[in-house]
């Protein structure tokens, strides 16, 4: 099925529209725009002739002109292809990123068994793309998310049911590890790293600032959390952190001092340390 668009009608006005604004690939963004609105595949956009309802072209001019006001193709379409899913996401939700994926990837060399009854808890879940994501590997694990808003609880909640394991998940608002009881084999956690005088791109702040900004040395979270979490852990949990670019040495003096010990350090795609694995520290 094609969805054949008249070029003079969209085409060149709106990737100009794009290419004003600054926007990189406004080809490539214009055919997403166009598939998500026209419901193909983004492979099927053909650029040539008339196919398509005045509705439809009003629908995507107004996109192009939220997308040239820099808000990110992911919040205007609602979704993000994260691992091997597609997950809601709302203004209220941090977008899913690449390196998240590197968290699915760890838990899988951890546990190499995907028959295995893991435990998983997600502290500051969000779409709940990291919780999600395992949970879909492993058939006979549960799993609890917490965030403290209540909005992207909704988002995650919906999630889990698109996915087909709302039955093996729970979500709640809490701050953090805050009233969550038992526990749990594996803590997942990308918190809020971005020190709060950052420069961001334009895209980036149409993430909730909550899910960003980590204070003013960006480790605010990694002390109110590493604290928490004896409660919660046995002597072979995992603790899967994600940080940003230069905080390990940081973040693994705090873990020190509350007896956790650092086994792990997972790169990202640009070698820059991204996920970091604790567990509690066996010198005593
Ligand atoms: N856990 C979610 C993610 O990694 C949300 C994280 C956050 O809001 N900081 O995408």
């Amino acid at each position: 099925m094609f969805a054949v668009i008249d070029k003079s009608l969209i085409l060149q006005s709106s990737a100009k529209t794009l290419q004003d604004a600054g926007i990189e690939r406004p080809w490539r963004e214009l055919r997403h725009l166009v598939a998500d609105e026209c419901c193909c595949r983004y492979e099927d956009v053909m650029f040539f002739d008339v196919q398509i309802s005045d509705q439809q072209l009003n629908n995507i001019r107004n996109k192009v002109n939220r997308r040239a006001n820099h808000e990110p193709l992911s919040k205007i379409l609602g979704k993000v292809n994260f691992w091997k899913h597609v997950f809601c996401t709302t203004k209220d939700t941090l977008d899913p990123r690449p390196e998240g994926e590197l968290f699915v990837e760890t838990v899988l060399e951890y546990y190499k068994d995907q028959n295995q009854p893991i435990t998983f808890l997600d502290l500051g879940t969000g779409t709940g793309c990291l919780l999600l994501s395992c949970l879909s590997e492993y058939c006979n694990a549960i799993g609890v998310g917490v965030d403290i808003c209540e909005k992207a609880l909704l988002v995650a909640r919906q999630n889990a049911t698109n996915l087909g394991i709302a039955k093996r998940v729970s979500f709640y608002k809490e701050v953090w590890n805050n009233n969550i009881h038992g526990v749990f084999d594996v803590i997942l956690c990308n918190p809020p790293y971005i020190k709060n005088t950052e420069k961001l791109p334009k895209e980036v702040l149409w993430d909730p600032a909550i899910a960003l900004f980590g204070g003013d040395d960006g480790l605010r979270a990694y002390q109110e959390i590493f604290p928490m979490l004896r409660k919660n852990i046995h002597e072979n949990s995992k603790i899967l952190i994600e940080i940003g670019v230069g905080q390990q040495n940081d973040v693994c003096k705090i873990a020190t001092t509350e007896h956790f010990q650092l086994t792990k350090t997972v790169y990202d795609l640009q070698n820059i340390p991204r996920v970091l694995v604790f567990r509690l520290s066996t010198v005593v």
